[in-house]
C-alpha cells in the first residue's frame, strides 16, 4: 500500500491497454487490473472499420473517424492486421441504393488521401485510387469466367473467386469490393500483453478484480483515489475507469448517473469444406433487427468462418439492448443473457444459432450449406453511451477532476481515447507537459512476430477456439 501510483486503470480490455501503453511509453507509471487471465479478453472484434461501409446508416462524420481511427491503430498494431478485403452487396429484397454507397465511398477516398498527404505512412489500406472497385453484372458475368485463384492479388482476383460461390441474381448491382480490412483480436492481446509485461512503467495485474473505489480528493491526503481488490488498497493520483460493459459499476460508487445503453451480441464459428481460392470478407446488407438483417461471413484459415447475422435468432437478442435506468448508472441484463455472458452456452443454444447463421449466409453462398459448427461462439456486452444504438464512436468523458471515463463503442477508438486522457492528466499536472507526443509505440514495435504468433496461438486454445483463428489469412 505504500507506492502512489500515477494512474491507475480499471479493465484490461482494447482501451484500458492502449492507455496503458501510451502513458508507459512516455514513462508515466501506472497500475492495471483486469480481473481476467490475459489481456484484451472481452467482447471480440474482427472487422477494422476503415470507412464504415458495414453501416449505410451512419453518418459521412462517423465514416471519416472510423477511417482515422482504424489507420492509427493498424500503425499500432500490424500484425493484427488481416489484409483482406471486404464484399460489399445489397440484396434486391433491400431498400440501400447501391449510389448511396458510392457517393460515401468518392468521399472516402478523398478522405484518405488527405491523411496521407499528412503522413505518407497512413497509406495501410494501399493506394487511394485502389480503395475500393465497382463491379456491374456483365463484369460478375465475365469473372465468374476466370479460373480461380488460390491466394489473390487484385481486386478482378477476389472478385472471380468470390462470384463462382455467391447467387449474385440475388443482388443489387453493381456490388463493390473494398479495401476494409480483418482485425485480429487475439494477435492483438497477444502483442499488448507481451509489452506490457516488458515494461517496467506498467504494473499489469491480472486476474484481479477491483470491487470498489474511493474518493480521496478532499481527504488531505497525497493521491486522490484508493482502488480496493481483495487483498489489497492501491493508491493512484489518476483514475481511468475502462470497464467495458461494466463502467457503470464504479460510476454508481460516484453517484453519478449517467445515460448508456450495453448490448450483447454473438458472431458463430464454422468449418466449411476446402475451397479453391481465398475468398473476402463477404458483406449483404439488410436492415438491422428484421428478419433479414445484415449476413456477414468473415474468413480465417484453415476453413473456418466467422458468421454474423443481424437478426434476432443469430447475432442479436432478445433484451440484448438495455439502458441504464433513472438513478442506475449499470443496466442489468436478464437471465438468459447472464448466464451465457457469465456462465456459458448451452451446447443446443451453440449449435441452433450458428445453425440459423450457416442458414443465413447459405441464402447468398449456396455452397456454405455444407458448413458445420466449427467452435464456440465469439460473445460479449459492449457499451454505447447515451441513448442512440446506432452511434458507432464513443469515446471518453471526464465526469470529474482526475477522473475519465473510457466508452468506446469499436475498438478503433482507444488510440484516441488514450491520447484524450494523456492530455487531461497533463493539464491536471498530475505528469509534466510531454515535450514531443507521437503516434509510434516502441515498447508495441519492439514485440517480434514470432512471440505474436506463438503467444496468440496460445491465447486462442485457452479461451477454447479452434488455433486457426489465431492466423491471419493474408500475412503482412
Ligand atoms: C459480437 C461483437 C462483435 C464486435 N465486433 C467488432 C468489430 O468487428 N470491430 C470493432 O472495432 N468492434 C467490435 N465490437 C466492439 C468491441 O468489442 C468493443 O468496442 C471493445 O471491445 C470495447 O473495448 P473496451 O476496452 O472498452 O471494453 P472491454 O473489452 O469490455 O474491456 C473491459 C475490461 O474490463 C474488465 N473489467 C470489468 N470490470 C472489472 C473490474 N471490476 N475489475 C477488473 N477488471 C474489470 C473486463 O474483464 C474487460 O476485460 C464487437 C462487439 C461484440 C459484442
Amino acid at each position: 500500500m505504500n507506492k502512489i501510483y500515477n494512474v491507475g486503470i480499471i479493465g484490461g480490455g482494447v482501451s484500458g491497454v492502449v492507455t496503458a501503453l501510451e502513458l508507459a511509453k512516455y514513462g508515466v507509471d501506472t497500475i492495471l487490473f483486469e480481473q481476467k487471465e490475459s489481456v484484451v479478453n472481452g467482447p471480440p472484434f474482427c472487422h477494422l472499420h476503415a470507412g464504415g461501409n458495414l453501416y449505410p446508416d451512419i453518418s459521412d462524420e462517423q465514416c471519416r473517424i472510423l477511417m482515422k481511427q482504424s489507420i492509427d491503430m493498424a500503425r499500432l498494431f500490424p500484425e493484427s492486421i488481416d489484409k483482406r478485403p471486404t464484399f460489399i452487396s445489397i440484396p434486391k429484397s433491400e431498400k440501400y441504393a447501391v449510389d448511396i454507397i458510392q457517393d460515401r465511398l468518392d468521399m472516402l477516398v478523398s478522405y484518405y488521401k488527405t491523411l496521407i498527404d499528412e503522413d505518407p505512412l497512413n497509406e495501410i489500406l494501399g493506394s487511394p485510387d485502389d480503395y475500393y472497385k465497382i463491379y456491374s453484372k456483365q463484369d460478375l458475368i465475365e469473372l465468374a469466367e476466370q479460373p480461380n485463384v488460390e491466394r489473390p492479388n487484385t481486386p478482378d482476383e477476389w472478385i472471380s473467386n468470390t462470384i463462382k460461390l455467391v447467387d449474385y441474381e440475388k443482388l443489387k448491382t453493381p456490388v463493390t469490393l473494398v479495401q476494409e480490412y480483418g482485425w485480429n483480436l487475439f494477435r492483438l492481446a497477444a502483442q499488448a500483453q507481451l509489452a506490457l509485461n516488458k515494461t517496467e512503467n506498467c504494473n499489469l495485474k491480472l486476474n484481479t478484480s477491483v470491487i470498489d473505489i474511493k474518493d480521496v480528493r478532499n481527504e488531505n491526503v497525497d493521491y486522490n483515489w484508493e482502488i480496493y481488490t481483495k487483498d489489497e488498497v492501491y493508491r493512484v493520483n489518476y483514475l481511468v475507469n475502462s470497464c467495458g460493459f461494466k463502467t457503470g459499476k464504479f460510476d454508481e460508487s460516484l453517484h453519478i448517473n449517467t445515460e448508456r445503453l450495453i448490448e450483447f451480441k454473438a458472431a458463430y464459428v464454422s468449418k466449411w469444406q476446402p475451397i479453391p481460392g481465398l475468398i473476402p470478407e463477404l458483406i449483404f446488407h439488410g436492415e438491422r433487427g428484421t428478419p433479414h438483417g445484415m449476413v456477414q461471413l468473415t474468413p480465417y484459415s484453415d476453413d473456418y468462418y466467422q458468421i454474423h447475422g443481424m437478426t434476432e435468432n443469430i447475432t442479436l437478442f432478445k433484451d440484448g439492448l438495455i439502458q441504464s435506468k433513472t438513478n442506475e448508472a449499470q443496466p442489468q441484463f436478464g437471465e438468459d443473457i447472464n448466464q451465457k455472458l457469465f456462465r456459458g452456452w448451452k451446447t443446443d443454444d451453440i449449435n441452433t444459432r450458428t445453425e440459423n447463421a450457416i442458414e443465413s449466409v447459405s441464402k447468398f453462398v449456396p455452397s456454405f450449406k455444407s458448413a458445420t459448427v466449427g467452435g464456440p461462439p465469439l460473445f460479449g456486452a459492449q457499451q454505447i453511451p447515451g441513448d442512440d444504438p446506432s452511434l458507432r464512436v464513443g469515446e471518453v468523458s471526464f465526469p470529474y477532476k482526475s477522473y475519465a471515463r473510457s466508452e468506446i463503442v469499436k475498438a478503433s477508438s482507444a488510440l484516441t481515447v488514450a491520447n484524450q486522457i494523456i492530455t487531461k492528466i497533463q493539464e491536471e499536472k498530475i505528469i509534466p507537459v510531454i515535450a514531443k507526443r507521437t503516434n509510434q509505440n516502441s515498447l508495441l514495435d519492439c514485440i517480434s512476430k514470432d512471440e505474436i504468433d506463438q503467444l496468440a496461438s496460445q491465447l486462442t486454445i485457452e479461451r477454447g477456439y479452434p488455433e486457426a483463428l489465431s492466423k491471419l489469412i493474408i500475412e503482412n
